[in-house]
């Protein structure tokens, strides 16, 4: 008989190593591994020790003889009309010039890479030349602001800066070299070489000696053979940020093996991808779904990957569904903010285009509200699956793996604790655990299964300090997020653990004051912080926009809304939890990766500096607060 969800997991963390040993079958390995973890410096975790293999093989080079001529890489830009298709073999072949340059300038194992580009596929080539020859990449989000650039050279201290003239947003041309020279401006580190990839979007003075012109370098590799370099499993291979939500952002580092095996195994149980299938990840490759959804995971599985440059709306609502029509899209991973943007706009866009291939939509970044869910599953008529992870985690930590057992998913709720997760809800200050329906910091017991985070790039004091000392007592990875889990095994995410509010005594989550107030048909969105008080200690206020954009200049119908809203909240969860305001904007300071800056509104309520806006989509959202707030 099949196992169940509840088997398999508990044949996870019972049987560790039996378990992650067959995992790793799902991957090639050059050398087999002497040991599946080494557990002898906790919290530090080494998996598939003395094992060597490579992501870009595992990637690209093992499919070539099954799926050679079958997609492998499908671009499209709605900003510049660009379409096209690379099959495994050319993206095979493109790799290997792109490592040839690499070499050719002196980049080798161990050497950085820093990668600032935007969704094109020279990226993606740049990532997987990095992981072919050893090199460490490390991604900063296209178009990211000089300082968070320079920031991120002067910590990877990379030898080649990989980059374009331009990006391109929601058809604004966004100019990198002036970003890239104003970062290294600030430096104390330089990159030898800076490789310029030039889509003619914006005119650039190359600075001789140092820029490098990718079009001339790639005629001058045309038939470079580059072989993979096979990597000892807990070599490094990236860098990544965290997005800076609640905080300084965090350099993640990543492992070679680990990683390889954690998303073999997770296309294979959770996002159910089979080869020769095609994956749409709506995400950026400067953030970690962009890494092990757009790139790494799909292409392991052996399936077609849309890299998509471009925004939901444009040229129309329906642009997403169109691709999936398209390109018999089966698995989709997107973000519930770009679920809302399309909820503000007509829903028979979800109908418009035959959607039938998708088996099923995955959402993950920040909370899922029920009505969006259920708004975009009923709109669709495909399967919505929430699921919660981290920069941190690299792959799900919450979810169903439906390739396992056919769990109902509940819309609110992403879902049960996966494989390899020894999750624990524990209470904040005794650090014992809660009981079913009560709330607690979701942690995680060491060692963090493979794929997880292996340190802080160059800091393993902060690594431990940051993640494992948080919760008195106990040495546990703590996610900094507050959850609940039912009777029936299915977790609730009440938002982050800075995210807590007490009203006069009362301890209450903005999420679930959040999740209420979404509950009214006329939110498209909103969002919830404590604001210091005199007389309560603290009191909610909440920003919420609404789906119809006129509703803004009609001061009577905001006036009845911000009362309806405040009802809606009294009904759900008592007057206590009813926030002291509402304020109707028409949009919310949010990070690029799409999640509310909450940290920066709660700031501004109390009159302080919003702090780090490093990672900020949007500065003018933030003015509309200040506005709405008469400041
Ligand atoms: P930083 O750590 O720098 O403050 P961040 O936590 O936003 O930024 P990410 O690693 O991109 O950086 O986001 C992970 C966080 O996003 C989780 O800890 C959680 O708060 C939230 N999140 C992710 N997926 C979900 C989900 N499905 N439901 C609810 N929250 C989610
Ligand atoms: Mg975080």
């Amino acid at each position: 008989m099949a196992e169940t969800l509840e088997q398999f997991h508990a044949r996870s963390i019972n049987d560790r190593e039996g378990f992650w040993a067959e995992q790793a079958r799902l991957i090639d390995w050059n050398e087999p591994f002497r040991q599946v973890l080494d557990y002898s410096r906790p919290p530090f975790a080494r998996w598939f020790v003395g094992g060597t293999t490579n992501l870009c093989h595992n990637a690209v080079d093992r499919h070539l003889a099954s799926l050679g001529d079958k997609p492998a890489l499908i671009y499209v830009s709605t900003e510049t009309g660009a379409e096209r298709t690379w099959t495994f073999a050319e993206l095979h072949r493109e790799v290997m010039r792109m490592a040839a340059i690499m070499q050719a300038h002196g980049v080798g194992r161990g050497d950085r890479v820093l990668i600032y580009m935007p969704m094109i596929a020279e990226a993606v080539f740049a990532i997987l030349a990095c992981a072919r020859i050893g090199a460490i990449h490390s991604v900063v989000f296209g178009g990211f602001a000089s300082n968070s650039l320079a920031a991120r050279i002067d910590d990877a201290t990379p030898k080649m800066l990989i980059s374009a003239d331009a990006g391109s947003r929601a058809g604004k041309i966004i100019e990198y070299k002036p970003l890239i020279e104003r970062a290294l401006g600030m430096c104390a580190h330089q990159p030898d070489k800076v490789l310029m990839v030039d889509r003619h979007l914006a005119a650039f003075e190359p600075v001789p000696g140092r820029d490098l012109d990718y079009a001339t370098e790639r005629e001058a590799h045309i038939d470079a053979e580059i072989p993979v370099t096979w990597l000892e499993s807990n070599e490094v291979s990236y860098t990544l940020y965290t997005s800076g939500t609640t905080g300084k952002p965090k350099g993640v580092q990543r492992d070679v093996g680990g990683y390889a095996v954690a998303l073999a195994a997770s296309m294979a149980h959770i996002f159910d991808g089979r080869p020769g299938e095609t994956y749409f990840a709506t995400s950026d490759i400067g953030w970690v779904v962009g890494h092990s959804y757009i790139i790494y995971g799909p292409l392991i599985a052996g399936m077609a990957t849309i890299v998509y440059e471009g925004t939901p709306v444009r040229p129309d609502a329906g642009i997403l569904w169109q691709l999936v029509e398209k390109y018999r899209v089966t698995v989709m991973f997107s973000a519930p903010t770009a679920i809302r943007v399309l909820k503000k706009q007509d829903s028979a866009w979800l109908t418009k285009y035959d959607t039938s291939s998708l088996r099923s939509l995955f959402l993950a970044g920040e909370p899922l509200d029920e009505p969006t869910a259920r708004w975009i599953a009923e709109g669709l008529g495909r399967q919505v699956i929430d699921n919660y992870w981290q920069t941190e985690t690299g792959w799900p930590i919450l979810s169903v793996a439906h390739a396992i057992e056919n769990t109902p998913v509940r819309h609110g709720s992403p879902g049960k604790v996966l494989y390899g997760y020894d999750v624990r809800l524990l209470h904040e200050q005794t650090g014992e655990e809660v009981g079913a329906n009560e709330k607690g910091v979701i942690t995680i017991v060491p060692p963090l299964p493979p794929g997880c985070m292996q340190t802080v790039w160059g800091d393993d004091a902060r690594f431990v300090s940051t993640y494992f000392e948080s919760i008195p007592g106990r040495m546990v990875y703590s996610t900094f997020d507050w959850g609940l889990r039912d009777e029936d095994g299915y977790y609730f995410i009440l938002g982050r653990t800075d995210d807590v509010i007490n009203v006069a005594g009362h301890r209450l989550g903005t999420r679930e004051i959040e999740e209420s107030i979404s509950s009214h048909p006329a939110v498209a969105e909103c969002a919830v912080v404590g604001v210091a008080d005199s007389l309560k200690g603290q009191v909610a206020v909440a920003f919420a926009v609404l789906k119809d954009p006129d509703a803004h200049a009609q001061p009577d119908r905001k006036l009845a809304l911000e009362g309806e809203i405040m009802a809606v909240v009294d009904k759900s969860l008592g007057a206590v939890a009813r926030p002291a305001r509402v304020h109707l904007v028409t949009a919310l300071p949010k990070t690029r990766s799409g999640k509310v800056l909450r940290r920066s509104i709660q700031a501004l309520c109390e009159d302080r500096d919003p702090g780090d806006l490093t990672t900020i989509e949007e500065p003018a959202t933030l003015d509309q607060i200040r506005d709405a707030l008469g400041r």
